[in-house]
């Protein structure tokens, strides 16, 4: 096993803790992290990161979702580099703009327009607004456990948060057509929206695709009210089908937000929205400071482009088979049960009877030593940088991973 040093990122922790409240935010925050995880990094490539210490892990997080050609992707630096030079934040947009949106319009099915902006968070928010806007109604049904992002009205804490801030969301189970169903009766008559994730992808559980009939009805509700159906493809958008995620199912949506993968780790996000919904975005008020950088819209073609033209999405799938493969036989010769979820292109691996994640942390914690940067209870994901090399290598980690596990019964 690898010596792991963590001396400048412990330093770094303790000046953190003064100035910053918890030493980081939200998800990022130590605890929540097994012990041992770096907080802090130095350097990135293809599907390598380096920590502050010099130690080297394949990454299995791609920065949360944005990394989808690899770090520092030779494509999307030169477009960022060719745009920098020219200028980034300009009184206005540069002619990215109009490119960026013209391709978003041709490449995912439902989308008549595009709006851009910076995080998921201004995406998932916008398409509230339009709803309401478009329909004149106020009730959003969204789906318990489901993450849209931070803002008041969808974080998943509840500390600073107001009921009114929530008034209007009305909850269901994802896939459950019956509990979706009764959410929209209870809506009665003032029903703006379904807000629905691309894929069940909620912390700390199983991950679900959408079932075909549950989205069906979703949609035939949304008609039958001439309310917007919303699909947050934020997470999930690029990996699973460039014409948006809900495409393999065979249901489109009135609106959609977009942001992670996108860019390719520059920050930008995206609306997309049919005819039905474009009078409503020409009239609601939605700007930021920095929604007009040209460089992150440079970086988006670059990045849809190479997915396209290197069949991104299927590269990504077979190298999320073999990994998934290869972990079913590491827990089968550990006698370990496990559960992968999801589209293997977006791996959630849990451990059976492990109420506490003990099993899950300590798995994690120990592939990091040897060598793979995995998350114990949230999405993980594969970018087009991973090689069968890159997955074998996350494999070994694994094993020592899965013996550690086994060994907690001794
Ligand atoms: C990450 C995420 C968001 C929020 O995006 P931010 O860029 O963090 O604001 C919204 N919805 C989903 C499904 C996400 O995964």
């Amino acid at each position: 096993m690898v010596e792991r040093r963590n001396s400048v990122d412990a330093g770094l922790r303790q000046r953190a803790a003064r100035v910053v409240p918890g030493g980081l935010w939200g998800h990022l925050n130590a605890a929540r992290l097994p012990d041992g995880y770096p907080q802090f990094f130095a350097a990135a490539e293809g599907c390598r990161v380096r920590d502050v210490d010099g130690n080297e892990y394949v990454d299995m997080m791609c920065s949360w979702g944005p990394i989808v050609l690899g770090h520092r992707h030779p494509a999307v630096e030169a477009a960022v580099r060719r745009q920098l030079d020219l200028g980034n934040c300009m009184n206005g947009p540069g002619a990215v703009l109009v490119e960026l949106s013209e391709l978003l319009v041709g490449m995912i099915a439902h989308a008549d327009w595009a709006m851009l902006q910076k995080n998921g968070t201004d995406a998932t928010t916008t398409c509230v607004t339009l709803a309401r806007a478009g329909t004149g109604r106020r009730k959003v049904l969204v789906a318990r456990g489901s993450y849209h992002g931070s803002a008041p009205w969808c974080t998943p804490s509840v500390v600073g948060v107001t009921a009114e801030d929530r008034a209007h969301l009305v909850p269901f189970d994802y896939n459950d057509i019956a509990s979706l169903e009764a959410a929209a009766d209870a809506a009665d008559g003032d029903l703006a929206a379904i807000l629905v994730a691309a894929f069940r992808h909620d912390l700390a559980r199983d991950q679900e695709l959408p079932d075909p009939a549950f989205a069906r009805r979703a949609r035939a509700i949304c008609d039958a009210a001439d309310a917007a159906l919303i699909v947050d493809d934020v997470r999930a958008g690029f990996r699973i089908d460039l014409g948006g995620s809900w495409e393999p199912v065979g249901v489109r949506p009135d609106l959609a937000s977009w942001s992670k993968a996108i860019a390719n780790g520059y920050p930008l996000a995206a609306v997309t929205g049919n005819d039905r919904f474009r009078e409503a975005a020409q009239k609601i008020f939605v700007t930021g400071s920095f929604w007009c950088e040209a460089a992150p819209m440079a970086a988006a073609i670059a990045t849809l482009t190479e997915l396209r033209e290197q069949d991104g999405i299927a590269g990504m799938v077979a190298m999320g088979t073999r990994l998934r493969a290869g972990l079913d036989r590491l827990a089968a010769r550990h006698a370990t049960p496990i559960r992968q979820t999801g589209p293997v292109q977006m791996p959630m691996v849990l451990f059976d009877d492990d109420p506490d994640f003990a099993k899950g942390d300590l798995f994690c914690a120990t592939a990091l030593r040897h060598g793979a940067y995995l998350h114990p209870r949230h999405t993980m994901f594969l970018s087009t940088a991973h090689r069968e090399a890159d997955i074998d290598r996350v494999l070994a980690a694994a094993d020592a991973g899965f013996a550690a596990v086994r060994g907690m019964r001794r």
